[in-house]
Parts: C-alpha cells; structure tokens; sequence
C-alpha cells in the first residue's frame, strides 16, 4: 500500500472546520480561507506537550492510589481508604461487583490509558514505523475512552454515595481524590494534544530525495 499525507501533497487542513486548502511556503502564520484559523500542518509541539502532561500524570498517579481517597468516620472510629484498600474491602465484604468495577474504572482503566499513550508519543517520537494502523486504533481507542474518563470519577463518587447510605458513617474525600482527578484530566488532555497524525509521517510512500536517502 502507498500513504501519502496532506503535508507530503503540499496540503493543510483546517483544525477547526477541516477545509484542506494547499500550503503557501510565504506566508507565516497561514490563516484557513473559511474559518479564519491558525493552519498547522501538525500540532505544534505536540509530542513535548504530551509528553510534559504524561510525565505529570504518571507522577500523581503515585499518590492517587497511596494516599486515601475516602476518610471515613464513625460511631466505630476513623478510617482512612486508598483505592485498593477500598477495592479489597468491597472484595472481602462481598460486594464483588463493585470490586470489579472500582478496579476497573480506577486502576486498570487509567493505567492502560497511561500506558498506551507512553507507547504511542515514544514511537511517534522515533518515526517508527511500526504498525501504524494497529497504533492509530489504540489512538482512537483511547479517544474513545476519554470520553467516559469522568467515569472514573463518577464511580468513586457513587460508591461513597452507596457507602453513606448503607453505614451511619460520614465519609470525606481524601487527598487521593484530588491526585487521581488531576490523573484523569492530564490523560485527557495528553491525547487531545497527541497528534495522530504524526504516526503516519514516517510511513508515507516515499520518492526518493537525497535527504531521504540519508535519512534511511
Ligand atoms: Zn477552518
């Protein structure tokens, strides 16, 4: 199969409203002819942006799941849950249901986000050519992921719903609470400012150029 991309073609597309208007080298900024826009051939820095929130979600994701998310108090005494101690909780009072869905929505979820993203920016940054397909469905993948992200959250809040409403406890949100919010919104905007397109510029069909040919 041969790719060509818009850039290659000597093409932009608009950002906003996705008119694809060719290049003109002399003119810096380029503003789109419909809408009035910046027009980037690729996002500006958007491996350094993705990689600067990456980096400071994986860094709060430590505290998200070793500080407590919930402090609860009762009549019994005081306690202090992290998101494990509350999926092991669930676990061993029988809720299993909810242990899955916790684990899922808090761990799982948000690690593999994490992780995918990490493989996409790293490969992208070294114009691999790897399995640029299967790399761009991940992409979408997570994308569509990213639209329930607020899941995550929601999950935590309606457990501590459920809890309030079972036990007389007064249960408050934790220092863990706000870390993994901020994981949740730095993952998001990582892959708003990843740009997909950036996987398919090594794998473009080529017509042999000398710089090319040193590239190679
Ligand atoms: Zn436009």
């Amino acid at each position: 199969m041969k790719y060509v991309t818009a850039k290659r073609a000597g093409l932009l597309s608009c950002h906003s409203c996705g008119r694809v208007e060719p290049c003109i080298r002399s003119v810096t900024p380029q503003h789109c002819g419909r809408c009035g826009a910046h027009l980037h051939s690729r996002n500006p820095d958007s491996l350094m942006r993705t990689w600067a929130l990456l980096i400071a979600a994986a860094l709060l994701y430590i505290p998200a799941n070793l500080l407590p998310v919930m402090h609860t108090s009762s009549l019994l005494g005081s306690e202090d849950d992290t998101i494990m101690s509350g999926v092991v909780y669930f676990w061993t009072s029988g809720d299993w249901p909810l242990a899955m869905i916790v684990f899922i929505a808090s761990i799982l979820v948000p690690m593999l986000k994490l992780s995918v993203l990490v493989l996409l920016t790293a490969t992208a940054q070294r114009r691999s050519r790897w399995r640029p397909q299967q790399r761009t469905t991940l992409y979408r993948m997570v994308e569509r992921i990213g639209r329930w992200s607020m899941l995550d959250v929601f999950v935590v809040t309606l457990t501590v719903a459920l809890v309030r409403f079972k036990s007389l406890a007064e249960i408050t949100a934790g220092p863990g609470a706000i870390a993994f919010g901020s994981v949740v919104i730095l993952t998001m905007l990582a892959s708003m400012q990843f740009d997909p397109r950036l996987i398919w510029d090594p794998v473009e069909s080529r017509t042999p150029t000398p710089q090319d040919l040193d590239h190679d």
